[in-house]
């Protein structure tokens, strides 16, 4: 601003005042993220994720929502990247955890036993007390460690130190399953799969977009199955959104499918809804 006022500056002052409004909203948001855990302004939405032989949900994965209250319900995308940068996402992170686990025990409780996927950040996955975190929020539920599941991306895979190694190993010593997100975006380094024991691929929503439309999509689709397969691998496919994707994927074999025409993100209660009304797809069909 003091510079802004010399002559010949207007160009200066221009984009000084330009970046300062994504600044305030940017530092608005760090801000806010500290008082959200505080007031409890964040709640996890679940989307079913379903069996493409049986038709049956079994699991769901954990988003999370802030209810902000001035602007309302933020999407995941526009707070998550300032949280990571800011160190924030480990306790919004570790929350997610906990609070997942409590729905997946409580669904347990009754009579539906439906696995929960939950996102970890980078930052997350580095630290020592991981493991500790982990076991916690397992304790504090009752939740079935077989029933609990970690997403990971390819990128945070990349810088595989020997705390990251150290805490997949011992997080799948649990019986924690672990799968890979975002399947075929990142770097394609496919050796961590097998030696870092990965239980599932999930393939990224931008292959799933254009599956009937697109050959290379179709190919690299099929192509990511067969390989889950001989690796012994779960394939997940997401951002099913019509009637003909879902088909295509029975068709290549896929195992899992998530997706809005199966089911938006929502509360609980709605994942448990659909777990009790699935109604099968005719085998064979
Ligand atoms: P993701 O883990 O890949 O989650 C899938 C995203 O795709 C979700 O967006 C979901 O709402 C959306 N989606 C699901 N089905 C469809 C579909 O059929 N069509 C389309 N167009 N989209 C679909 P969302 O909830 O906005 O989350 C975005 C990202 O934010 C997530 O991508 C994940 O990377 C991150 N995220 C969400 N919750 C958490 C969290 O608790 N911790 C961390 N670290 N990241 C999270
Ligand atoms: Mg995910
Ligand atoms: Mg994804
Ligand atoms: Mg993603």
């Amino acid at each position: 601003l003091h510079h802004a006022k010399a002559a010949g500056r207007d160009t200066h002052r221009f984009y000084a005042e330009a970046m300062n409004a994504e600044a305030v909203v940017h530092l608005s948001t760090r801000s806010g993220l500290r008082r959200a855990l505080e007031r409890n302004e964040f709640l996890v939405h679940y989307q079913p994720q379903v069996n493409l032989e049986s038709g049956a949900v079994t699991g769901a994965e954990a988003l999370i929502r802030w209810n902000h209250p001035e602007r309302g319900m933020v999407p995941p995308g526009s707070f998550i990247p300032i949280a990571e940068d800011s160190g924030l996402i480990v306790p919004i992170g570790n929350w997610v955890l906990a609070e997942a686990c409590r729905q997946a025990a409580q669904w347990r409780a009754a009579g539906l036993s439906l696995s929960v996927a939950v996102n970890l950040s980078a930052l997350q996955l580095q630290r020592s007390d991981l493991v500790r975190t982990v076991t916690q929020a397992l304790a504090d539920s009752g939740l079935d460690p077989l029933l609990l599941e970690l997403e990971l991306t390819e990128s945070m895979l990349i810088q595989n130190t020997d705390q990251v190694i150290d805490n997949l190993r011992r997080i799948k010593a649990m019986g924690v399953q672990v799968s890979i997100d975002d399947f075929g975006t990142g770097y394609s380094n496919l050796s961590y799969i097998g030696r870092l024991a990965v239980d599932k691929l999930k393939i990224d929503r931008s292959f799933i977009a254009d599956l009937t439309s697109n050959h290379d999509s179709a190919r690299i689709t099929a192509a990511v199955i067969q390989m889950a397969h001989s690796l012994n691998l779960t394939a997940v496919a997401e951002g099913v959104e019509d009637a003909g994707t879902l088909e295509a994927l029975r068709q290549l074999r896929c195992d899992v499918a998530q997706g809005y025409f199966l089911g938006r993100p929502g509360p609980a209660e709605a994942v448990e809804r659909a777990a009790r009304t699935a109604i099968p797809f005719t085998v064979g069909a």
